[in-house]
């Protein structure tokens, strides 16, 4: 059921989501954020911050901040303009006909609650793929990373382990060398599926060294990460290594299952935007890592929140759907 038509829906809570509320919400545009389910590994409140510790490199912040800690003050600068968040996982959306409709169960009853609006906000995210082990994700945070932009000056002086082979994996490894004693890369084949350019830095670097054909199938430690068990996949031969940071470079994937067939997107899955967030959709927009596989900084996805948000406002005073006055609610549509 659908009582009311919103403004803005925007749906995921990110650095992206969240910075689109802020705007949106201070532009009385009146945003209604799906916000995800907390049980989800690709749809949190929050996003991929939530499974971080000490951010370090978001501007304002000179001694760091929690990643949760970040998000709940995003969440909450949102909240004070008149952000409204639902804590549910969309579970389809239909872009064929305005306004853009996107269900969800309701978080009381369970039922399946319809949500309109007249732009949509796309900013769900992306998910780095991750080994699958138990003590991997436990440990998250506790020498487990996914970014080491984000996370490898914790590592100063440390021997620790990359794993992967693609030019994610090489980039990585390269830029941890600045602050570890050794980097180990452990890739499951013998051969590298990154760039040539890339591999040939990382061979020339002392500091890196390759475990090939090797799979990780546990992370060691109980509060952080103090080694890795492998094994070598062609002689089934198990080892463990002493390290206290292990970065996995496995790849990442959008989170834009939702959307196939309906907004368009690369060969990878990712949405394309164009003269800033605009999708092939008119009235949807998007932002954050749902749409950028390159930079997939905090700062960056806010950033293009921002964006999203004034193109939002823009394209509905284009449309003759300038913003309700402060105190009115939403209106019928
Ligand atoms: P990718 O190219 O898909 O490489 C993923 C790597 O992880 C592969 O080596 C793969 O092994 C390995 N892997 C996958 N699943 C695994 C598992 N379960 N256990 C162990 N290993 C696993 O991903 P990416 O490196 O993130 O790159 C994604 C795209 O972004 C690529 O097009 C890349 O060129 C681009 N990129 C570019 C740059 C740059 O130009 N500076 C930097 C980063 C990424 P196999 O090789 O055996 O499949």
């Amino acid at each position: 059921m659908n009582d009311q038509v919103r403004d803005i829906l925007i749906v995921g809570s990110g650095p992206a989501g969240l910075t689109a509320a802020i705007y949106s919400a201070r532009a009385n545009l009146h945003p209604l954020v799906i916000e995800g389910q907390p049980s989800s590994s690709s749809d949190q409140p929050g996003g991929q911050l939530m499974l971080t510790t000490d951010v370090e490199n978001f501007p304002g912040f000179v001694d760091g901040i929690m990643g949760p800690d970040l998000m709940g003050r995003f969440r909450a600068q949102a909240e004070r303009f008149g952000a409204e968040y639902i804590t549910s996982k969309v579970t389809r959306c239909d872009l064929s006909s305005r306004p853009f409709r996107c269900w969800a169960p309701d978080p009381s009853t369970g039922e399946e609650h319809e949500y309109a609006a007249k732009a949509l906000i796309v900013s769900t995210g992306a998910r780095s793929l991750m080994l699958g082990l138990e003590s991997e994700r436990r440990l998250m945070g506790y020498g487990v990373s996914t970014c080491a932009t984000c996370d490898g000056f914790f590592f100063r002086g440390h021997d620790i382990a990359v794993v992967g082979g693609g030019d994610s994996a090489l980039e990585e490894a390269t830029f941890l060398t600045k602050f570890a004693d050794t980097v180990t890369v452990i890739h499951r084949r013998k051969e590298l599926r990154a760039s040539k350019i890339m591999q040939d830095r990382a061979y020339k670097n002392p500091k890196i060294r390759f475990l090939w054909d090797t799979v990780v199938t546990d992370v060691v430690g109980d509060t952080k990460v103090q080694g890795l068990k492998v094994r070598n996949v062609v002689t089934e031969e198990q080892s463990e290594i002493a390290v206290s940071g292990l970065f996995v470079a496995i790849g990442h994937v959008p989170n834009t299952d939702l959307f196939k067939g309906q907004l368009d997107m690369d060969e990878n899955g990712y949405l394309i935007t164009h003269d800033g967030s605009k999708t092939n959709v008119d009235g949807v927009f998007a932002c954050g890592d749902v749409q950028d596989h390159t930079y997939r900084q905090a700062i960056t996805a806010a950033g293009s929140g921002c964006m999203a948000a004034i193109d939002s406002e823009r394209w509905l005073e284009a449309h003759g759907e300038a913003p309700a006055d402060v105190n009115e609610t939403p209106t019928e549509w």
